[in-house]
């Protein structure tokens, strides 16, 4: 064993280490002081989701928390859409972005409900490639600012729930059966949804796009690595679709592993954890702590694992450290400028 080239199991607090895509929306400290034990950074992702806290308590409750945290948490900003139709919209957003970028904010996030929610005079899904987002994506690629982007949903979100590759989707739209397409067939298809974020990344070459969730190409390796191919401006966020990793690791590890290599530079650590408060500060520290411990066993061992809910196994990846020090650190510092340490 060549302990230069890997990390141990028992590494895992040595390594500094990014968590790219988190959701802080209480007041509670008990994210950040589990982050600071386990000796993680967090990046928090607002985003305009029905039932979080309004955009402006978001990021004070960032602003808030970095005062005794400085280190430890930065935040990605984002603007509302609700408001597209009335004069100025666009100025009034950039305005608001500008005040983020100067109280800290490193990207902006667009989410979702871009695509799959939003319509025009007509009823149109209005798609991220929109003319409407047009002036606020060419002052993001003059100014050098990243958009994380969550365009469309896993492949799953199409499938009736039988179907699903993994237990986690099989449970969030049994829970959400609002955002499961294949209940709503007048929505977006799949690929509509994919394409219109593939046509942006087209139109604006200079724009750092982060692909949220693996740019929603979960369910295939060779998709995700076709975009990156492609578009020179995209990387990836792995926020809460590891598991459709694990489970391409199941019969075709090799592929995945070809993956980590060949894009170590393109790839970021995130789970999409989020904690409210209304779980138990406790309970939610030990669930932060064993999902961070889960994913680094995954990418630094190479014995056989499995994962709760799940009834197949995989094997750990086992990557050279210096791809680890890349997709749990650096990538995010490089994908995000106005992320520094
Ligand atoms: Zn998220």
């Amino acid at each position: 064993m060549d302990n230069a080239k890997y990390y141990n199991l028992d590494q895992f607090d040595k390594a500094s280490k990014i968590d790219a895509h988190i959701h802080i929306n209480t007041a509670d400290p008990a994210f950040l002081e589990q982050a600071s034990l386990d000796n993680f950074i967090l990046l928090s992702i607002n985003t305009d989701v029905p039932g979080y806290p309004t955009l402006q308590e978001q990021q004070n409750i960032i602003i808030n928390h970095r005062k005794r945290y400085p280190a430890g948490l930065r935040h990605v900003t984002t603007f509302e859409t609700e408001t597209r139709n009335q004069d100025q919209w666009h100025e009034r957003a950039i305005k608001h972005l500008d005040e983020s970028f100067s109280q800290g904010a490193v990207g902006v996030k667009v989410w979702k409900n871009i695509g799959m929610d939003i319509r025009d005079e007509q009823g149109d899904f209005i798609k991220i490639d929109n003319p409407l987002f047009e002036p606020i994506f060419e002052y993001l690629q003059q100014s050098n600012i990243t958009v994380c982007g969550h365009i469309g949903e896993p492949k799953n979100c199409w499938l009736p729930l039988e179907e699903m590759t993994v237990a986690g989707d099989k449970l969030y739209f049994q829970e959400h059966p609002e955002f499961h397409m294949y209940l709503h067939p007048h929505f977006p298809a799949y690929n509509q949804l994919i394409l219109s974020r593939d046509r942006l990344l087209e139109r604006f070459p200079d724009l750092k796009f982060v692909g949220a969730h693996l740019g929603s190409m979960e369910w295939s390796v060779h998709e995700v690595a076709k975009r990156l191919d492609k578009y020179d401006n995209l990387a990836v966020d792995l926020a809460a679709r590891i598991c459709h990793l694990q489970y391409q690791s199941v019969s075709d590890w090799q592929s995945v592993y070809d993956f980590f290599i060949r894009y170590q530079d393109r790839i970021i650590y995130g789970t999409d954890l989020e904690f409210d408060g209304s779980q138990k500060p406790d309970d939610f520290r030990e669930e932060a702590h064993n999902t961070w411990i889960a994913d680094w066993k995954y990418f630094v061992s190479d014995g056989l694992l499995s994962t709760p809910g799940e009834n197949y196994e995989f094997n750990g990846l086992r990557l050279p450290k210096e791809v680890i020090d890349k997709i749990y650190f650096r990538n995010a510092l490089k994908w995000y400028p106005g992320l520094v340490f």
